[in-house]
């Protein structure tokens, strides 16, 4: 018997809950290569002068550590409402740490056993563990043949399942497009006669083509509507954790019933607003990856293939070519992409103007290799 089984041995004699029991953590592999192109961070390092600017916020929080930290982070909130914008206060605002506990936190509140969540797939793979955490059902609704969410058909969808919850993933991870907004209208409207909370999730929304076109403008007047947000991505802070979103207040209140006290941390606090005060810096980054993910989606079109058009840091692609093959292939040269399962398809994480070169290169060297006839 191998350790592993030894293991999963000793786990089963546990009392872990039945649902539970057969399962593997999540997590996109974290391998050692040159390039790393696979869960959509900001691949730009934080500039130095807000590297610094951490650095000193965090220190002058360090002083006060041996304190809990303000349990509703309110400077941070006012700091996170001012940058939305759109009239929004810090009574608006939540944070926690990253978005995914943020969608966690509004499924304590709003799911839980006997409810459910619906989402549109294929969609960001945490929703149904975050809905298997919280024992809600997880519905996962259909797109269009070419992943695109007519507005019709999802509001169908929600008179049919009746969710407690609607998840719309707008730019869509991982298809990269955004939702107009006839489609979070639709479904708002739809799920009237079931009371749903339907959440936005724009985790990419400073990378979009149009980032004006936020749902957080359709707020005013839609209690049930949820805008969530993160650092994690356009602020290039995903080893930070730092989500948020905004709402109507009572939103808010619904989640401080089920959020630890003081889940988020001085430091968190601090790193926060150290990278809200220096974004100028940190959004300039976001235009240079906007050009790389352009470039990307043009040079993709040019080789043959059938990129989405993107309103995010990243590229969802199709064509005619063996997406196991071509996703070993660059990983042989150190290009690390993502398979998310869905057949001829891969997505890739728009990087520096170094990395993209790397991953264009090797696409396209493997589109010759494959073309060329057997030696
Ligand atoms: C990356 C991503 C997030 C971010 O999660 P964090 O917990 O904030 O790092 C949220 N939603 C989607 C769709 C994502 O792709």
């Amino acid at each position: 018997m191998t350790a592993t089984n030894d293991r999963t041995d000793l786990l089963n004699a546990l009392p872990l809950r039945d649902d539970l029991r057969g399962k593997t953590p999540y997590g996109a592999p974290q391998l050692d290569v040159a390039v790393t192109l696979n869960t959509n961070e900001n691949t730009h390092p934080v500039p130095d002068d807000v590297q610094a600017a951490i650095v000193q916020e965090v220190s002058r929080a360090a002083a006060g550590l041996n304190r809990y930290p303000d349990r509703e982070f309110t400077v941070l909130r006012e700091e996170l409402a001012q940058y939305l914008g759109h009239g929004l206060t810090a009574e608006n605002i939540w944070a926690a740490n990253g978005s995914n506990e943020i969608l966690q936190q509004l499924m304590q509140a709003f799911g839980g056993p006997g409810r459910s969540v619906l989402s549109f797939v294929p969609t960001y793979s945490m929703y149904p563990i975050l809905s298997a955490g919280t024992n809600t059902a997880f519905i996962p609704g259909q797109r269009a043949r070419d992943f695109t969410l007519p507005p019709e058909s999802a509001a169908e969808q929600v008179r049919e399942h009746q969710p407690s919850i609607v998840i719309l993933c707008s730019p869509n991870n991982p298809t990269g497009t955004a939702l107009d907004d006839e489609v979070v209208d639709a479904v708002y409207q739809a799920s009237e006669a079931s009371n749903s909370i339907v959440v936005v999730d724009e985790a990419y929304a400073e990378f979009s083509r149009n980032p004006a076109a936020t749902a957080i403008r359709l707020l005013d007047g839609r209690p049930r509507l949820v805008v969530s947000r993160t650092m994690s991505k356009a602020f290039a802070l995903a080893g930070a954790r730092i989500g948020y979103f905004a709402a109507a207040p009572q939103i808010a209140d619904a989640v401080r019933l089920v959020r630890l006290p003081y889940h988020l941390s001085a430091v968190s606090q601090a790193t926060a607003l150290a990278a809200l005060r220096h974004r100028t810096a940190l959004l300039a980054d976001v235009e240079s990856i906007k050009m790389q993910r352009d470039r990307i989606v043009d040079d993709l079109k040019r080789m043959g293939l059938g990129p989405s058009e993107s309103d995010s840091n990243f590229v969802f692609f199709g064509g005619a070519f063996d997406a196991r093959a071509l996703w070993e292939y660059l990983l042989e040269r150190g290009v690390l992409i993502r398979d998310v399962g869905i057949d001829g398809h891969l997505r890739v994480t728009a990087g520096t103007e170094e990395e993209t070169t790397a991953f264009l290169e090797g696409v396209e060297s493997y589109l010759e290799s494959a073309a060329a006839p057997p030696a």
